[in-house]
Formats: C-alpha cells, sequence, structure tokens
C-alpha cells in the first residue's frame, strides 16, 4: 500500500494505480474524510478516571483534532466503505467523495456503506446538504440497535441529539437500504462483525480479510493514541463508558495476543499498525503503507 500526499489538506493511501495491497482476497485503500475536532480533551476524556500526571497534562490542550480515516475495500468486485465523515455544509463538494475519486473509486460504484455505528461523523456523509446522497448506489450496514437508538425521539433534548439529527437526516432516507447485522456474522463477503457495544449500543468491530491474512476494524473503542497506554480512561461520548472500558480492554487484550494488524479511523492517518502490550498498558505501533 502506497501513502501519497496530495496537494490539499486531505490525502489517501491508495491500491489502485498499481502496488495493490490486498489483505487476503481483499484490496484496500484509506482514504481521509478530513480532520475533526472533538472539542475540549476534558469533555472528551473523564481524566478523573485517571490516576496518571501525564495523562492530565494531555489535557490542557484546548481542543483535540482527530483524523478521519475511511477504509475502502474492493471485494469478489464488490466494494465498500467503512465510515463516512462527518456532515459537510457543501452539497457540490465531499471532501470524501473527492479523495475517493482521486483515488480511482467513483463514488456510484460503492456498494455498502459499512459504519461501525450511527454517530454523526459516521453517518454524516451518506447524505448531502441538498437531500441527495453521496453514494447512490450503497446499501447501509449496521447493527439494528444502534438504527434503533439514535432514530428514538427520547434522544431529543439530551446530549446526544447533535448526533441523533444528524442520523434522522442520513437514515430515515435510507430505510429500504438498511441491512442489519447481528454478532459474528459475515456482512459483506470477507467482512465479519464482532458486536463491541459501549461506545454506543450497537457499536460493531469487524475482522475484514481471508485465511490467515487479516485486519481488524476497530472504530471508535478507541480515539486517541493515549487510550492505549491508559485504556481505564472513560470516554465521556460513550453511551455506557464503563461497558466502554470493559470492550476496549477486552479488544487490546485481543489484539495484542495476535499478529493481527488494526485499523483505528481516528489515529494519524492512515490509521493502521498493530497493538503490543507495553508495561501496564498498550502501544500502537504504525504500519508503513
Ligand atoms: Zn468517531
Amino acid at each position: 500500500m502506497r501513502h501519497r500526499q496530495a496537494t490539499t489538506d486531505v490525502h489517501h493511501a491508495s491500491i489502485v494505480s498499481g502496488g495493490a495491497v490486498k489483505v487476503g482476497d481483499l484490496e484496500l485503500c484509506v482514504v481521509s474524510a478530513g480532520p475533526l475536532d472533538i472539542g475540549e480533551p476534558q469533555k472528551a476524556f473523564d481524566a478523573a478516571s485517571s490516576d496518571d500526571v501525564k495523562v492530565r497534562e494531555l489535557w490542557t490542550k484546548s481542543s483535540i483534532v482527530v483524523e478521519q480515516n475511511v477504509l475502502a475495500i474492493r471485494s469478489q468486485g464488490r466494494v465498500a466503505i467503512f465510515e463516512t465523515g462527518a456532515p459537510t455544509k457543501d452539497s457540490n463538494a465531499s471532501p470524501l467523495c473527492s479523495e475517493l475519486t482521486s483515488a480511482g473509486i467513483e463514488p456510484e460504484s460503492v456498494d455498502a456503506i459499512i459504519p461501525t455505528h450511527a454517530h454523526l461523523d459516521h453517518v454524516g456523509g451518506i447524505m448531502r446538504p441538498n437531500g441527495q446522497r453521496n453514494f447512490p448506489n450503497a446499501r447501509i450496514h449496521l447493527h439494528p440497535s444502534d438504527v434503533e437508538f439514535w432514530l428514538a425521539d427520547e434522544r431529543l433534548g439530551t446530549r446526544g441529539e447533535r448526533s441523533a439529527l444528524v442520523a434522522r437526516r442520513n437514515l430515515n432516507p435510507n430505510l429500504d437500504r438498511l441491512v442489519l447485522h447481528a454478532d459474528n456474522q459475515e456482512t459483506f463477503p470477507g467482512v465479519t462483525t464482532m458486536h463491541t457495544p459501549g461506545h454506543t449500543v450497537g457499536h460493531t468491530s469487524f475482522v475484514i480479510g481471508s485465511g490467515s491474512e487479516l485486519l481488524f476494524v476497530v472504530g471508535d473503542i478507541v480515539h486517541h493514541p493515549c487510550q492505549l497506554a491508559f485504556p481505564r480512561i472513560r470516554m465521556l461520548f460513550d453511551t455506557d463508558p464503563d461497558a466502554g472500558v470493559e470492550t476496549r480492554l477486552k479488544v487490546l487484550q485481543f489484539l495484542a495476543s495476535r499478529t493481527m494488524p488494526a485499523f483505528f479511523y481516528h489515529f494519524p492517518f492512515p490509521g493502521c499498525g498493530f497493538v503490543e502490550r507495553a508495561g501496564e498498558g498498550y502501544c500502537f505501533l504504525p504500519m508503513p503503507m
């Protein structure tokens, strides 16, 4: 897989112009849907849940900006993308669609959108502000619990209202295009679900590839590399922060005990690497692309 810095502030690691990177039978490509400001660290991470002074020092920043790495795969001639980025204001300029096109993937050729969950930075790029679809031929694969939770009237007026409104705008016009998946199910050729609740009720990670060549699509079990060093820090965007910690510990243990590379949506581009044990926690070894 090659990493090319584009002339704009977005970029992609592409497999399409020669030297295709494959995981088993799947061809992979990572493009950027642009950076995402998640606000003040103390509103995102519960520093009180970590006794470590170094972590508290990280929290003195005025805001944390993370990446939105979108993984595109080609499997048995069909194309899927994981996540769609946060909504954009301009109907005519979707940075994600531009990046996919420059990576050789036309938005019309996308058969499946596979968000790990229904938060606004994961489903917000399904529709344009003008109500048209960015990916007119795609079905949308989600866990049914997330669809039910984020479309429920009970979310309005709560801390999750912004995500709920984005979910309504992006999912309601597509209810007949939803593909609902269960745990441990092949929802798309070469893509097997692993229900990993906590961040949201239906949050789902994926094991992709074939044979012994596999890649783990993490989703938002981890947002920032410091959560590997200190996995018990509670994430305040989690629907259930305690379940989020429990799931994070299980998944990191799962990854560290195997030589399976992992893909992190919010890590520095392109977000691929290995998780290894380091002291009481874990560390991230980025994979060159
Ligand atoms: Zn996210």
